[in-house]
């Protein structure tokens, strides 16, 4: 199995990198693939551009060989789809199962992503639980997909909605950025070859 993980990474955090670690293991993936967003079509722009936040997850990344950086999104004009992103992905991994991993925050604007409902065409879906934020009420379509236990997941290649604890670090880029524009110091909030690289390129000196 292969897991997904999507988001701006302006600026990658432990928040990310401890929970795609922790489900890599919890699921047995094979790898999981970190997708940094081009262009991504429900929030603002991003503040670092897509190859700063590129090299930066690269940084993050280059001693742990289960975690793979995906560049599939920035090669791709346009806004970034995941429903894009699962499909291209379909098609090289034929049966493979595919674990799209989404934090609790993202899963509630579920029905704001493009062509939300074909995700699960493509691949499950598991959300992550994170500090702060309730689980919306599932409608009669998401509740047709959940499933009980991994052993589901492992047995279908896509269609399947499952829940997963990880370690709550309550982490944001947001926050990272604010303590970087206020001049403050982000050690142990992130790896330190990405502080590293935000001094470096001055980046985040402004909220
Ligand atoms: P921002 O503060 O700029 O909104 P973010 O820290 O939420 O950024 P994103 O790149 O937007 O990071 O998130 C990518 C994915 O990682 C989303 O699915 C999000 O829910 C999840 N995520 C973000 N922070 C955490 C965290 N601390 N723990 C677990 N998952 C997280």
């Amino acid at each position: 199995m292969i897991g997904i993980f999507g988001g701006t990474f302006d600026p990658v955090h432990y928040g990310h990198l401890r929970s795609a670690l922790e489900v890599k293991d919890i699921f047995g993936l094979s790898q999981v693939r970190l997708i940094p967003s081009a262009q991504p079509p429900h929030r603002e722009q991003p503040a670092a551009s897509a190859l700063m936040r590129l090299q930066m997850l690269e940084l993050a990344v280059q001693d742990q060989p289960g975690l793979t950086v995906d560049t599939r999104e920035l090669n791709r004009p346009g806004p970034s789809y995941m429903v894009d992103t699962l499909k291209s992905l379909r098609q090289e991994c034929n049966d493979e199962p595919l674990l799209l991993f989404i934090g609790s925050d993202a899963f509630n604007h579920l029905k704001s992503w493009h062509q939300w409902r074909h995700l699960f065409d493509f691949a499950h879906i598991v959300v992550m639980t994170r500090p702060g934020a309730d689980v919306q009420h599932l409608d009669d379509f998401l509740k047709a997909r959940l499933a009980g236990d991994i052993t589901e997941l492992v047995h279908n290649t896509a269609g399947k909605l499952y829940f997963q604890q990880v370690t709550q670090l309550d982490i944001s880029a947001t926050a990272i950025r604010q303590m970087v524009a206020k001049q403050q110091n982000p050690g142990f909030l992130l790896p330190d070859a990405v502080i590293a690289y935000i001094r470096q390129h001055t980046l985040y000196q402004r909220t």
